[in-house]
Parts: C-alpha cells; structure tokens; sequence
C-alpha cells in the first residue's frame, strides 16, 4: 500500500476514534446506520441518471429508477404529500429550487429570517442593507432582494404582527419559514394567509426540523400553508448528506420538477438517493420513538444546564420544542470568555458544540467569531441511545469544565468513559457494525 494513501486512511481512522470517544452536540450533525452506509457505499455513487425516473436522458438506470422511485414514495408516506422530489443534493440546493419556482430571476422579492436571529446563509442577500458584501445564496444566485421577517427576541419566534406588516408593505413573490437557530415552530399558519393574500408563495426550511416534522412531532407546514418544504436529509432525518423537497399542491408539481432540473442537477448523487431510501424506512418504523426521545433530550439537557447555573434561553417557554436548545454564555465573559472560547475549551475536553450568535449580539458589539451564545443539539447523542439520565451527565461535565474550570485534559478521559456504554447506533434494523466505523462497509 503506497504511503500516499495510508496517510490519508490514517487521518480518517484518528477521526473516527475522536468521534467514538466524544460527546456529539452539533445540532445540525446526525450519524446514519450500517444499512443506510451501506446503500451510499454502492455502485450508484460511480452513474448518472439526469432527469425524473422513467424519463432518463441516460442508459443503464433501470435499478437506480426502482430505488429512486421507491425513495419518492417513501417521502411521501413519511411526510403524507403527493409530491417528493429527492434529487437536490443538499439542503442549499432545494432552497434554490424553491427559488427558481416561487421568485423572480431579476429583482425577485423574498422575506425570510435574518442570519443573527438564526436564519441561514442560503436565505441572505449579496449585500446587507449597509452594503456590505455577505454574499447570501438568495442574493448571489437568484439575485433576490430580500426583507427580514420580525423578530421576538424574549420568545426566540419570528414575530407575526411585525412580519405581517412586513409583509404587507414590501409584497414580496415568496415568504420563506424555518431556520439554524430553531426552538420552537414558527407562524406558518397565520403569516401564510398574509402571504397569500399579497399573492406571495410560501416555502419552509425544514433542513433542521425534517426529521421532527416527518414523525409528527414540531408543526405541519404542508398542511399549515406552505406550498412547498425544502429538507436537508442529514440532521434531524438521520439520512445521507442530500436534500429534497416536497409539495402537497398538483398545480405546482411540473415547476418545481423542471425548477430542480434541467435548472440545477446534472448528476444528484444517486448512492445518497439509495441511503435516503434506508433512512426513510427507519423513521417510518423508528421515527415516532426517536424523534420523541431527541426532543425530551433536548428539555432535559436544557433543564439539567439550567439548574447548573447556565443562562439557557426562553425558560418562561420550557427553553425547546425541538432537537435544539441555545445558552446565553455571556455571564462567564470575564472568567472563561465568550463562545468562541467556552467552544474551544469544550473541545479539548471532546465536547463538540456550536458557538452561536445571539440575536442581541451585534447590537451589544460581539461578533459571530466569538459570540454570546452556543447552539447544542441532541439528535446524535439520542441516535446512540442515550436518554435524560445521560442529559444531566453531560450537563455535569459542562459545569467541570466552564464553572469548576477543571483540566480540560481530564475531563477528556471521563467523556471517553462515559461513551463507553454508547458504542452502537440504535433506531436502525441492523445494528451489527459499531458507529463511526472507519469502515463503514464490507
Ligand atoms: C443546514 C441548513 C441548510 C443547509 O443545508 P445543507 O444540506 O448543508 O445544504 C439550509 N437551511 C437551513 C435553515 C439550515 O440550517
């Protein structure tokens, strides 16, 4: 074996031994089954299939139209839309097809959620409203001009009164719903009737929540007014890195086919197509437990770092209704540091989370390097099978190593011990290969 290659197998065989020994908090990460590793690990990956199943601009794409075509139907069941197109090949890339459907290519109009109050890069404009460049994909691409939506900042929740006037002035052709910094379902329902009543369409972001809204837990957004949903299929859906979108409305069906492709995809990574398939079968089986489990995961966690004296956002409202939970960390600026810090320190000890702007944040002078905030999720520590007794573990080690400022370095050998016992994925048929495999398959 050439030298060349065993160094880059070594960096990936040390990352799987940093993950088999960590505590997993990004809220937007998630870690897929033996079945559903096996699926992306097959011949797919090597063949193109341009077009909708059964119409193929390509040969040989007999088998890869069963499973794509199997993948649609399972969306379909697991969200109960008539419409699952699964070829976008990330969460990014189904928000443009949302995009390309819903707005304008030149001096199109969108209001979505602002990127301090927890919405995403892919919904920004190319400039801020001080003209300076972000180079947002709504901006960048479709050339979107884009008005945020209002803001609750005591209840973490777009703001309907405000957002509807918003609304109302601007007239936008799209409103878009869902967000990174997701606690609790937004107003679909009522801000859907304003949109609808400026003709504007309605798109929701479920990349964080797709998973919560799949096995019925958080909000409904087809049946509460959006026209279409964009997922990424990756972070609360234990899937493959993919996308997808979905729609319950017939008339909408060919625009957003023809919006996906010819308009973005050549090849759409047909290997995760398959891995999708698995993941879908798992949460149409396992979903309704798992996904219950994140979510009092995510209460118990908040409520664990709560009585420890951490500064967890929207008590007056059980800090979460989702995988995700937010700490205001500002209080130990003086004797840890910020978010960036407080991250870094976690780290050293194998706690993996996300430092976190804080919709205050920049109006108070921080900046999103070293912000006042975390983000944590408990989608993959869930996914190992871990429940609210372990919540209050980890809720342990955070107070050792921010409040006591214990050695970082050995607190690292207690979260490898504590991990011990979380060596497999559960929620999944096949549980015959340890997680984070170097080797997924063979
Ligand atoms: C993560 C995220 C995305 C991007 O998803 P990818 O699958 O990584 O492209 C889009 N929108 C929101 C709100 C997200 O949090």
């Amino acid at each position: 074996m050439s030298k060349k290659i065993t160094e880059i197998r070594s960096i990936l065989q040390e990352h799987s031994q940093m993950l088999r020994n960590a505590v997993p908090l990004i809220a937007s990460e998630n870690v897929t089954s033996p079945a559903v590793d096996e699926a992306c690990a097959s011949d797919f990956s090597h063949r193109y299939a341009e077009g909708w199943v059964g119409q193929r601009v390509y040969a040989g794409c007999k088998y890869i139209d069963q499973i794509e075509r199997k993948c649609m139907d399972l969306a379909k069941k697991y969200y109960s839309c008539i419409h699952a197109d699964v070829r976008p090949v990330s969460g990014v890339m189904a928000n443009l097809v949302l995009y390309n459907a819903f707005t304008s290519e030149n001096n199109g109009k969108m209001c979505a959620m602002p990127i301090p109050k927890g919405g995403h890069i892919s919904h920004a404009p190319k400039y801020t409203s001080s003209g300076k460049p972000i180079f947002g994909t709504a901006g960048t691409v479709r050339g979107l001009d884009i008005k945020y939506l209002g803001f609750d900042e005591k209840n973490m929740n777009i703001d309907p009164e405000k957002s509807a006037k918003i609304i109302r002035e601007f007239e936008p052709e799209m409103v878009l719903f869902g967000a990174s910094v997701f606690l609790f379902p937004h107003p679909v329902k009522e801000l859907s009737d304003v949109a609808k009543e400026v003709g504007a369409y309605v798109g929701y972001d479920a990349a964080h929540v797709a998973g919560l809204i799949g096995s019925g837990y958080f909000q409904d957004p087809l049946r509460e007014g959006a026209d279409a949903m964009a997922l990424s299929t990756h972070k609360t859906l234990p899937g493959p890195q993919h996308g997808a979108v979905l729609s319950n409305r017939e008339d909408l069906v060919e625009l957003l086919k023809s919006s996906a492709f010819p308009a973005l995809f050549s090849n759409h990574h047909l290997h995760n197509v398959a891995g999708l398939a698995v993941a879908l079968e798992e949460m149409l089986e396992f979903g309704n437990i798992y996904h219950k489990r994140v979510i009092e995961n995510a209460k118990a966690l908040a409520e664990a770092l709560h009585e420890r004296g951490f500064n967890v956002l929207c008590e007056h409202l059980g800090f979460t209704e989702s995988h995700q939970l937010v700490i205001d960390i500002t209080n130990f600026e003086n004797s840890v540091g910020l978010g960036g810090d407080i991250e870094r320190i976690l780290e050293e000890a194998n706690i993996i989370i996300n430092r976190n702007l804080l919709p205050w944040d920049i109006r108070e002078g921080r900046h999103y390097m070293n912000p006042g905030g975390l983000r944590i999720g408990t989608s993959e520590v869930t996914r190992l099978g871990m429940g609210k007794g372990e919540m209050v573990d980890i809720a342990d080690f955070f107070k050792k190593l921010i409040i006591e400022q214990k050695d970082p370095k050995k607190i690292k050998k207690d979260v490898a011990d504590f991990r011990k016992r979380f060596q497999s994925i559960e929620y999944c048929f096949q549980k015959d290969t340890q997680a984070y495999e170097y080797l997924k398959f063979y």
